[in-house]
């Protein structure tokens, strides 16, 4: 049977079964990159489920004060995570890497937004940290020190300097490839936006939910904290190598070459809601950035934004058996909190919140509606 057929034969067994009100329903909220990753790798375990996204926005909208996933570079290196467990770090960050590796060496790399670049992490100090390895080292290709030599062609000002490769992601256009697969396997997606989740909850058997820094208000969860940023994307493809360091807690400097632009940035401003674009920080990115490739200064700006990464002092992925306000309880999964480091963790923490729902199910005898 060829792949079409099979694919009509499955949407005809769903039909019948959910007619007879026999197929599982799992909702999952959030349209970002965390509940599409959640979305789709449920579906891998239950193909005959019927899976619905719920999100109040989507890509491409989902940027400034709608979400945070079409504000990255996105470059995949698992920073600013302190609260998090280095293990569970390392584990979704390889699971995400190996992922979008597979991706970069197939043919549709260009079109769904994934490429990979070499460059340098640079430092105005020698330190701990300079002197690495960081913990990630070996889940990215080839970390090592910078040599002498490469580090003599950059300002006097950075005294120590890492050289590796990663993937860099364009997230809006590999969100639309999620969307699109997701729909492929019989995914619903539905636009809206929630004040609570009894809204929705006699409409599932088990939730995932991922509402980024949404989670402050539909969760009450007060441990969110957002941390904006501010980024340019500019046309210079002559740029092929990633440059970042950090000048102080809440400045850095990035240029993050991608599939069609190279992002400079950037700013870690914690605690910051506002997502209009300040005139000082643009011009400070465009200094700092042509201090280390002067080529930028003629570099077309093609795009500017500010965002808000959904901060918390550790990413939430759990079950629970959770009490909604109207005394009904639900069985949920969370994903999300993953401040700057949502795109390097997508594949991983999508992985593991699947198989807490997959438990819940099955702990808690909601298999039994098949
Ligand atoms: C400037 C900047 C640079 C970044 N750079 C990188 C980088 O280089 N590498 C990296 O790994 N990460 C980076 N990130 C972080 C990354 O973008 C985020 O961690 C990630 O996008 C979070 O995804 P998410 O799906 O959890 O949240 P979001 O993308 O914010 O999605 C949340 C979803 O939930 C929905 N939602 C929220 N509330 C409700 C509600 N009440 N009802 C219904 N739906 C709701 C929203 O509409 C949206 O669909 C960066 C972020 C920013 C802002």
């Amino acid at each position: 049977m060829g792949a079409h057929s099979q694919y009509v034969a499955l949407r005809s067994l769903l039909q019948k079964k959910r007619e007879l009100k026999m197929v599982l329903r799992i909702g999952v909220v959030g349209a970002g990159i965390e509940g599409m990753s959640t979305a789709i790798n449920i579906q891998r375990q239950f193909i005959d489920a019927q899976v619905t996204v719920i999100g109040a926005d989507f890509s491409p909208r989902i940027r400034g004060k709608a979400g945070s996933t079409n504000c990255g570079a996105a470059f995949i290196m698992p920073e600013f995570l302190a609260g998090t467990p280095q293990e569970l770090q390392k584990q979704w960050t390889k699971a995400t890497h190996d992922h979008l590796v597979k991706i970069y060496y197939g043919p549709d790399a260009n079109r769904l937004g994934v490429n990979m670049a070499s460059g340098y992490a640079l430092f105005t100090e020698i330190g701990e940290i300079s002197k690495g390895p960081p913990h990630w080292a070996e889940t990215l290709f080839g970390w090592r020190k910078a040599t002498p030599e490469e580090m003599s062609v950059f300002p006097e000002k950075f005294l120590d300097g890492w050289n590796f490769g990663t993937i860099v992601v364009n997230p809006g256009i590999y969100t639309e490839y999620l969307y699109d697969r997701f729909r492929l396997r019989g995914g619903k997606i539905v636009q809206r936006r929630l004040e609570s989740m009894d809204e929705i909850a006699n409409d599932f058997d088990v939730f995932a939910c991922s509402p980024g820094l949404g989670a402050f208000e539909l969760l009450k969860d007060e441990t969110m904290m957002p941390m904006r940023g501010q980024l340019i994307a500019v046309s210079a493809p002559w740029v092929k190598f990633f440059y970042g360091y950090e000048k102080d807690d809440e400045t850095l400097c990035y240029i993050i070459p991608r599939v069609n632009d190279v992002i400079l940035g950037g700013t870690f401003q914690v605690g910051e809601w506002d997502t209009t674009l300040d005139a000082d920080i643009t011009k400070r990115i465009l200094d700092d950035c042509t201090e280390i490739v002067p080529s930028l200064k003629h570099a077309k700006i093609v795009d500017e934004w500010a965002g808000l990464r959904p901060g918390r002092p550790s990413v939430r992925l759990e079950y629970e058996h959770r009490e909604l306000d109207s005394g009904k309880k639900i069985h949920v999964v969370y994903n999300y909190g993953h401040g700057g480091a949502g795109v390097t963790l997508h594949w991983g923490c999508g992985q593991m919140a699947a198989g807490f729902v997959k438990d819940a199910i099955e702990k808690n005898g909601l298999r039994s509606l098949l």
